[in-house]
């Protein structure tokens, strides 16, 4: 059992049972496979807020038709995305979120709080309607028993054993997508978004192994065993963003701890939510592999996000955007 407190610590014998394969075997890893991507995050985002069609959806994200056309076929053979036809002569075809990529909305949900919050999307809407209630409302990711928000020192992790695990996912080529998207974008590429953290499967992967309570750089290393110029960077691209802060725990020889900020625990509700999503899409027994409890009521974590005006849970089409910015659509009505 690993549990999370304040400082999002945990006990060292109990992550000395965190292998790179466990690691890369949690739900999370295994949604970060599918959708841990900046291009295909863009797009399941866009698709969101109301863009189906595929020129539509390439002027938005300022992609490269190629890369475009790539992350809509994965999406399309991973089930997130159908193509349905709106016009017959000449044919064409519009992109829809299937039930399983409607599940994605509580991602989405999150990421949008966080950013508002915290971030710099300026495609983003600003400000978020909830029809039922009328009312402008940030969303709360709560836990579906008890209507706590959900919050990293209050969940217990219990770890599978490792004859439980489902096989690790396949390695990906490691880019940094972040230089990719100011190279393919009129975007301004220092400006960091959420989507830099997940849509990087180290950054993604290194963020979870502080949920975790790794703080010491040479227990990171060991325990995603990647090459250290690759956590170099992205430890060094965390706390240049403010996700994460180091500190000297001895002088001499001068070693150095991984700590989140206020900032970087505040992603903790995206990483839940991924977690959900996995936990219901993608990995069949995934509380073999790993269980969360929520410690205030003690059941297995599941999290909703609600209206904070009203209490409801927020469905796609009871959502309006309000039209705060340029491009901004109506939400799409599924
Ligand atoms: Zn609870
Ligand atoms: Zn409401």
């Amino acid at each position: 059992v690993v549990e999370g407190n304040e400082a999002g610590q945990a006990l060292a014998a109990d992550t000395a049972a965190l292998s790179p394969q466990m690691l890369l075997s949690i739900p999370v890893a295994q949604a970060l496979a599918v959708i841990g991507d900046r291009w295909t995050l863009l797009a399941i985002r866009d698709v969101f807020l109301g863009f189906r069609r595929f020129e539509d959806l390439r002027r938005r994200g300022g992609v490269a038709r190629g890369t475009l056309t790539s992350r809509l076929k994965a999406l399309v053979d991973a089930g997130i995305l159908c193509r349905v036809q709106y016009q017959l002569a000449p044919p064409r075809d519009e992109y829809r979120l299937t039930e399983k990529g409607l599940g994605l909305y509580p991602v989405i949900l999150t990421i949008w709080r966080w950013e508002q919050r915290w971030g710099g999307d300026q495609e983003l809407p600003r400000e978020l309607v909830h029809r039922n209630c009328g009312q402008r409302m940030e969303p709360q990711f709560v836990c579906s028993e008890c209507g706590e928000e959900v919050a990293i020192g209050d969940t217990r992790y219990t770890l599978g054993s490792a004859d439980r695990q489902l096989a690790p996912v396949p390695p990906r080529s490691q880019r940094r997508t972040r230089a990719s998207a100011s190279a393919e974008t009129d975007v301004d590429g220092e400006v960091f978004q959420v989507l830099d953290i997940i849509g990087d499967r180290w950054t993604g992967l290194v963020q979870a192994a502080a949920y975790f309570g790794l703080r010491r750089y040479d227990d990171i290393a060991a325990t995603l065993g990647i090459a250290t110029s690759i956590l170099a960077d992205r430890l060094k691209l965390l706390v240049h963003e403010g996700i994460m802060e180091r500190r000297a725990y001895q002088l001499r020889p001068a070693r150095y701890e991984y700590r989140l900020t206020p900032k970087g625990r505040d992603l903790y509700p995206i990483a839940v939510a991924m977690h959900d999503w996995a936990r219901r899409w993608l990995v069949a027994d995934a509380d073999t592999i790993i269980r969360l409890e929520h410690r205030p009521c003690g059941s297995v974590l599941v999290g909703r996000c609600i209206c904070s005006a009203c209490g409801e849970e927020l469905q796609p089409a009871a959502v309006r955007f309000a039209r705060s910015n340029p491009g901004t659509a109506t939400p799409p009505a599924q």
